[in-house]
């Protein structure tokens, strides 16, 4: 077998390795199953067993009072833009906090489906930083308050939830699901595409309060439509269901091993601090893109003195094993993603080949 390297990657990107390895075990044969979880029925008791382990896990991880339901969609977070717009937007009126790529995508598919007012607009200053409460321009009468929690490309992340007043707070979650505790009664509903934090792609997980449950649209076409989802449990038709069972093993991996949403939150603080600090001590060799406050524990964004030496940062860190460290398309600069699975050690030599390269090339 080849050696697995440390996968910087931002999504799809590293699972936990014991998660891995149990999928192997039982790939298969599904302990009960007689076959691969890949090969039964959606209907079967043994997969019903596995959604309904995947759920219980990430009620109890997120301490989600009964209020709330918990689906799994399809098309990732991307269909959520358009899901959410659809079943909750209509018409009304929505507020949206536009701090980066992510957040643009949302809006623009809010603006299909409504009125979309821009509480706060982070794009003049180039996406830096996420705003303070006292910044937000938020209408009274908006139908939900959408906010991107961490900006996987710009690498900037709330550190709490904006103050939206009575408004529901809708997140995208995305590349930071599951990484910290989170105030969950400020929210309405909560997405993330699986792929970044919690799972494979394929899978988007999708918390709702039923009062806007309630409310969604209800012509919807089925497959969009919260409520007819939330009325079959996830299985109106056959749902991704080996990555179900990866996320039911990862949140069962954050619960046994990682000391729930507390002990991942400490841990990825300490990761995100090995990286900090290196860019901090490094006299401006390294620049860090966000502000220092917004600066997210999920995402590291960076730039060095020129384009040339971050090609070659990116091509020697890979012969080194450090892999996916260049920054996305649209901005360039590296980027080291750190999720919940990225184990300490990777950090560290991560943080070990940004000093000794800035020696050979400072
Ligand atoms: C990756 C990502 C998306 C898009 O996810 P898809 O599953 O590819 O549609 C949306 N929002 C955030 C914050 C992301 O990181």
């Amino acid at each position: 077998m080849e050696k697995r390297i440390f996968n910087f990657s931002a999504g799809p990107a590293v699972l936990p390795l014991p998660v891995l390895e149990q999928a192997q075990r039982e790939l298969l044969v599904y302990p009960g199953a007689g076959a691969s979880i890949l090969e039964i029925s959606h209907r079967s008791k043994t997969f019903e067993a596995v959604l309904q382990q995947a759920k219980d896990n990430i009620r109890a991880l997120l301490q989600l009072p009964d209020t709330y339901k918990i689906l799994f969609c399809q098309g990732g977070a991307s269909l959520q833009f358009t899901m959410v717009a659809m079943n909750l937007l209509r018409g009304d009126k929505a507020d949206y906090i536009h701090t980066g790529s992510w957040a643009a995508k949302a809006i623009e598919e809010g603006k299909r489906q409504g009125t979309v007012h821009i509480a706060w607009n982070g794009k003049p200053e180039n996406f830096v930083r996420v705003p303070r409460s006292e910044e937000l321009q938020c209408s009274a009468d908006a139908v939900y308050l959408h906010f991107t929690s961490n900006e996987t490309i710009q690498g900037i992340e709330f550190p709490e939830e904006p103050a939206s007043g009575d408004v529901p707070l809708v997140c995208d979650a995305s590349s930071d699901f599951l990484s910290r505790p989170i105030a969950v009664e400020k929210y309405g509903l909560i997405y993330a595409g699986a792929q970044k934090n919690v799972g494979p792609a394929g899978v988007a997980v999708v918390i709702i309060r039923d009062d806007l449950l309630e409310r969604s649209a209800p012509d919807l076409p089925p497959l969009l439509s919260y409520r007819t989802l939330a009325e079959h449990d996830s299985l109106y038709n056959t749902p991704p269901c080996f990555a179900i069972y990866i996320i039911a093993l990862v949140t069962q991996w954050l619960r046994d091993s990682m000391g729930g949403l507390t002990g991942i939150a400490e841990h990825n603080r300490r990761k995100a601090a090995l990286l900090y600090d290196v860019i901090d001590q490094s006299g401006g060799f390294y620049r860090g893109h966000a502000q220092p406050s917004s600066r997210s524990l999920m995402n590291v964004t960076f730039r060095l003195p020129n384009e040339e030496l971050e090609a070659t940062f990116v091509k020697e860190a890979k012969s080194r094993g450090l892999d996916g460290l260049k920054g996305h398309r649209s901005v360039g600069g590296c980027r080291a993603s750190i999720y919940n699975a990225m184990p300490y050690e990777g950090c560290v030599a991560l943080a070990e080949f940004m000093k000794e390269f800035q020696r050979k090339n400072g």
